[in-house]
């Protein structure tokens, strides 16, 4: 087995577990890995830290899998860390009694570095009951364990079908070209019906986006309901409706404005909508954000609560800049529609933005529009997506709910750089 040496004083977050080996922090190579193959990570001095998965082609040179103490990199090892991450959600949270869709794996947040697998239980339609699982794979060193894994899977769980996604970040920063694959059983080829927090969605697993249902956000959909009774509410970013169901179901809103620009995804919103017997109070538009959020701060279209959950922005440490200048962008404009006292619900899911970027850019939006903005509530993703520390790299997603007060009509903001030309009483 090849070993990797980490610079001197570069060691400790790896004795501790971290399992990312950037290639700044390798020291040595001794003999000639293959990429995808296992490898000994050493300190300088040559003692063993444990073992990982070596990929040349990746930023992330070795994935660090097992403590020495932990045991041989191998199938029996794994297997046991998916026993587990199901152990976790079946037994210890009980998820199945409030949703249909989960993670059941949540990569390196279950020691199971590069492998996602996501939980849609049917709940309508001729196979109510079905189980399906829908798998991303992102590290090369893992396909050598997915035999053994989907074995497990089949003999614990009997799912109807294991679906794999082919994931457009595998491809491009660890060189792993998989296809779109069934693994087992018949995956259902048209969109299914879940359930989550007693609200019907309907997902394709096959086609949308990611694995197909953004699981992540269940307890943010909860923790927002309290604000949308009677009001008139636009989901921006809606997707399959994650945000925009539950309030007409159970937050009792007026109205809801669906909008994305994925008709495939509106469609499926739609026929959730029809599901949940909530289609007269529901309204859907196929455009882009940006543009209509423009056009409604013109016409002064205005709604007493703003929902945006945009796409991952940032995907790499040097798009933070700009990804953040889009973020600020996304939520002016969001502010700009939004009655006096509304409502604004605020996401990221970029990893790379932090929880104190995040909130600077958003008091940033608040000093620039003059308002006021009252911090309600603060979430994150939830367990089923879990960090397992020092990891904190899987802690991604961001979640804000504020009371937005607007200045008086005509109010020009104050800017420490001086105050613009048109500001009342200053030219002069
Ligand atoms: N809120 C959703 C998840 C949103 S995923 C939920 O709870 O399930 C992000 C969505 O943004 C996707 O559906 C994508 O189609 C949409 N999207 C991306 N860019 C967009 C744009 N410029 N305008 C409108 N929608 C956009």
């Amino acid at each position: 087995m090849a070993k990797v040496f980490v610079q001197p004083r570069k060691a400790r977050p790896f004795w501790f577990g971290h399992p990312w080996v950037f290639s700044g922090a390798i020291d040595r190579v001794k003999g000639d890995p293959r990429d995808g193959s296992v490898v000994e990570l050493c300190d300088h001095e040559g003692k063993t830290i444990g073992s990982g998965w070596w990929n040349g082609r990746s930023q992330i040179r070795v994935r660090l899998v097992a403590l020495a103490h932990e045991g041989a990199l191998d199938d029996a090892l794994l297997v046991k860390r998916l026993d587990r991450a199901i152990d976790l959600r079946l037994d210890a949270m009980r998820l199945q009694e409030t949703a249909s869709v989960f993670r059941l794996v949540h990569s390196e947040g279950d020691l199971l570095p590069g492998l996602v697998i996501d939980a849609y239980r049917e709940a309508a339609g001729e196979t109510e009951g079905a189980l399906h699982l829908v798998m991303q794979v992102t590290a090369l060193g893992m396909t050598a364990h997915l035999p053994a894994l989907i074995a497990r899977l089949v003999e614990r769980l009997a799912p109807a079908s294991i679906t794999e996604r082919a994931s457009g970040y595998a491809a491009e920063e660890e060189g792993i070209a998989r296809a779109d694959a069934v693994h087992h059983g018949d995956a259902p080829v048209h969109p299914i019906c879940v359930v989550e927090n007693g609200v019907r969605y309907w997902c394709d697993i096959r086609a949308g986006q990611k694995t197909g249902f953004f699981a992540d956000q269940r307890d943010n959909r909860r923790a927002v309901l309290p604000y949308v009774k009677g009001k008139s509410v636009l989901d921006a970013f809606c997707y399959v409706g994650g945000f925009g169901l539950p309030a007409l179901v159970h937050g009792g809103a007026a109205s809801v404005h669906f909008l994305d620009s994925s008709g495939f995804a509106l469609e499926l919103a739609q026929r959730g909508a029809a599901s949940n017997g909530v289609a007269e109070r529901a309204t859907f538009e196929d455009a882009n954000v940006l543009r209509v959020l423009d056009r409604w701060g013109r016409e002064g279209r205005m709604f007493g609560v703003v929902m945006v959950d945009p796409p991952k922005l940032v995907h790499r440490r040097m798009e933070l800049e700009k990804g953040l200048r889009l973020y600020h962008e996304i939520n002016r404009k969001a502010v700009g529609v939004l009655e006096d006292g509304g409502i604004l619900v605020t996401h990221s899911c970029s990893q790379h933005v932090s929880e104190s970027d995040f909130e600077h850019m958003l008091s940033t939006v608040a000093k620039e529009t003059g308002c006021r903005f009252q911090l309600l509530h603060r979430g994150t993703q939830g367990a089923d997506h879990p960090v397992m520390l020092p990891h904190d790299e899987s802690r991604y997603l961001k979640s804000r709910v504020f009371r937005v007060v607007k200045p008086p009509e005509g109010f020009v903001p104050f800017r420490p750089d001086g105050p613009p030309r048109s500001a009342p009483g200053n030219d002069g």
